[in-house]
């Protein structure tokens, strides 16, 4: 498996400012950050012998340095039950993406274990212009779009600070579970939080850093989409 340090050469080598999720899934992993187990396809027989060893129901997704926003073209399928399934919406989304960009790169195709909807978060990274890189924590979805939920430290952060960071959105008591829901793995979050930490500390080339949304449940937590950007 390629090192953090290499795929981000690699990407400055190419010209490349914002890194595949493979990619950015791949330094969250030697990181410590939990991601979606997965795998890059290359055909469409690949796709559906990847998905039967990841197990179903799984989550097929364009890899392309041309295509950021992913669903928008019709990029991602979810909940594929069967091989069959798999193999159709490997075709579908090659033929989405070529309607919206003919000239779209094409790096294969992931083959991903779908998450059990729960709880989301988002992490994220960016940098202030005077402090450095600066973290984001909020919960996922309207609580930060619409409400600007979220709160922000200065890294390197504490194991207090990332708690701090946990407990300070107005929305923290929907963690602690609710109306017989199960309360989220504060834990969980508080590792990522610090791994994301060490991560932007040590690679001041990343720009900016989402992980959005992360599945946060009683017990563990997994990062389904990640993407970061390079100076
Ligand atoms: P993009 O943000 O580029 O459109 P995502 O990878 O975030 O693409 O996929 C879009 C949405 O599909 C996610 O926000 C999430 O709700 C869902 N999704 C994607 N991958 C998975 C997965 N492995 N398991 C469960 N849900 C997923
Ligand atoms: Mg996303």
């Amino acid at each position: 498996m390629k090192s953090a340090s290499g795929i981000i050469s690699q990407a400055i080598k190419d010209k490349r400012k914002s890194l595949l999720e493979t990619e950015a899934k791949v330094i969250c992993k030697e990181y410590g950050i939990p991601v979606t187990r997965f795998e890059l396809a290359k055909n469409e027989d690949e796709a559906a012998q990847f998905s039967d060893a990841i197990g179903y129901p799984v989550v097929l997704k364009i890899v392309s340095p041309d295509i950021i926003h992913k669903s928008d073209i019709g990029g991602v399928m979810l909940n594929l039950r069967e091989a069959k399934e798999a193999r159709n919406a490997y075709k579908q989304i090659l033929s989405n993406v070529k309607k919206h960009n003919a000239k779209a790169r094409i790096v294969g195709i992931l083959v991903e274990e779908m998450a059990p909807a729960s709880t989301e978060v988002i992490v994220g990274s960016t940098k202030d212009p005077q402090f450095g890189p600066a973290l984001m924590f909020g919960l996922g979805g309207v609580f930060v779009e619409v409400l600007k939920d979220v709160t922000f430290r200065i890294a390197p952060i504490s194991e207090e600070e990332a708690l701090e960071m946990i407990e300070g959105v107005r929305a923290y008591p929907l963690l602690k579970g609710y109306r017989g829901s199960p309360p989220a793995d504060i834990n969980a979050i508080v590792e990522i939080l610090l791994a994301t930490s060490r991560l932007v500390m040590e690679h001041t080339e990343i720009r900016e850093l989402d992980l959005n949304p992360i599945v946060v449940y009683e017990k563990g937590a997994k990062t389904v989409d990640a993407r970061m950007i390079l100076e």
